[in-house]
């Protein structure tokens, strides 16, 4: 049976294009990056057009990249890299509520040896605030990190704002953009981030390969020692498959995005209209424009989410309670948390994230399964 993926948010297939470019990057011009011969600097030009490809894309100048094995290390090499370079201006953190396991438990972890950390509220929206964090700022604050968009709920932040009030305090300010870089334009000096982080396979490249923009001047201390690649910010071997891979996702995505939002939003708006009114009990979680064109996300009343996602696919359908980290282990979401879902509604939650593959049919056929799968459960 063929599937029907509603969980892009997960990850996305790659594009056969993309598959395509990597390919000679395995067999013929498999050459180590840092080797002083023929194949290695053909390895060298691949992984340093690809830098450029990406640094063109989200603003950035090309040495303000450094490539990674994707975004939980970008994350993790962003917040213990700066903890280490500050931790003698001061100890504390300033991080949403609603982020990503790969933002919040390095924060967690910094806790457990001598940092603060405070945990900016969100909305019942998922917003969270810029006076909200303005007003979490104190004189020992030594970074921000506020998502992008949200990778269950879909919900946008107001970064821009946030940003403004990082750089008023001069407090580096980390935005993990992997949810938009690729689906909603992305542009780091429009932002005002000084740290960004973004993921290849959510954009329709290859897993295993991503990205930290360090704004020029960022102090950040070396996160794996071993070796002087990328300019002594990130030891191992460069991913050069992989950096060739991102590049060519990066570029079709230049060129397909924009259609491919409003295809999305279109289904995304169908969603949000024909669910509530066949279902009964529901719940829409997220700021209602404010959001991914490609997320939308429920909550049913009296339902079980395990159970609703065994059913849907037994039907071919692949979706998601919203965070895959959370899946499995029986406790509602943190985000859903957050938003001030009662346990209920966080439990029967529902989490549907479209991509270059979603098709008019794939949203005709939820819609005919969902009602009755829900009833079902509600039995
Ligand atoms: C998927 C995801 C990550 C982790 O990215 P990986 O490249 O899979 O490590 C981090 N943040 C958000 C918001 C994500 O959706």
């Amino acid at each position: 049976m063929k599937h029907i993926y509603f969980d892009y948010a997960a990850t996305s297939p790659t594009d056969p294009d993309v598959v395509k470019v990597m390919e000679p990057y395995f067999y013929e011009k498999y050459g180590n990056a840092s080797s002083p011969h023929a194949l290695g600097r053909e390895a060298q030009n691949a992984l340093e057009q690809a830098r450029e490809v990406l640094a063109g894309f989200i603003g950035a100048k090309p040495e303000e990249i450094v490539f990674t094995s994707g975004a939980t290390e970008a994350n993790n090499q962003a917040i213990f890299g700066v903890a280490r370079a500050n931790a003698n201006k001061g100890r504390h953190l300033v991080i949403s509520a609603v982020e990503h396991h790969s933002v919040h438990e390095p924060a967690d972890f910094l806790e457990t040896q001598g940092f603060k950390v405070t945990y900016v509220p969100a909305d019942e929206n998922g917003v969270i605030h810029p006076q909200v964090v303005a007003d979490a700022i104190t004189n020992e604050t030594i970074l921000i990190a506020i998502m992008h968009a949200s990778n269950e709920i879909g919900t946008i932040q107001p970064v821009v704002k946030i940003a403004e009030i990082a750089k008023g305090k001069n407090i580096p300010f980390l935005v993990d953009a992997v949810q938009t870089v690729g689906h909603i334009p992305v542009n780091v000096k429009e932002l005002g981030a000084d740290l960004l982080s973004l993921s290849a396979h959510k954009f329709y490249g290859p897993k295993g390969i991503g990205a930290l923009y360090i704004r020029k001047g960022t102090k950040l201390g070396s996160y794996l020692l071993g070796g002087d690649q990328e300019r002594g910010r990130r030891a191992s071997t460069q991913n050069i498959p992989g950096a060739v891979g991102l590049a060519k996702a990066v570029a079709l995505c230049q060129e397909n995005m924009i259609e491919e939002m409003k295809t999305q939003q279109t289904y995304r708006d169908r969603l949000l209209a024909e669910i509530p009114q066949k279902i009964s009990g529901v719940k829409i979680n997220g700021h209602l424009h404010q959001r991914l064109p490609n997320n939308a996300h429920f909550s049913f009343q009296g339902v079980e989410g395990e159970s609703l996602l065994m059913n849907l696919d037994m039907n071919g359908i692949c979706a998601s309670m919203g965070s895959a980290c959370t899946s499995g282990a029986m406790e509602a979401s943190r985000v859903l948390k957050a938003i001030g879902l009662e346990d209920d509604l966080a439990y029967g939650a529902l989490r549907i994230t479209l991509g270059r593959w979603s098709t008019e049919e794939h949203i005709e056929r939820l819609l005919e399964v969902l009602p009755s799968a829900v009833e079902g459960l509600r039995l």
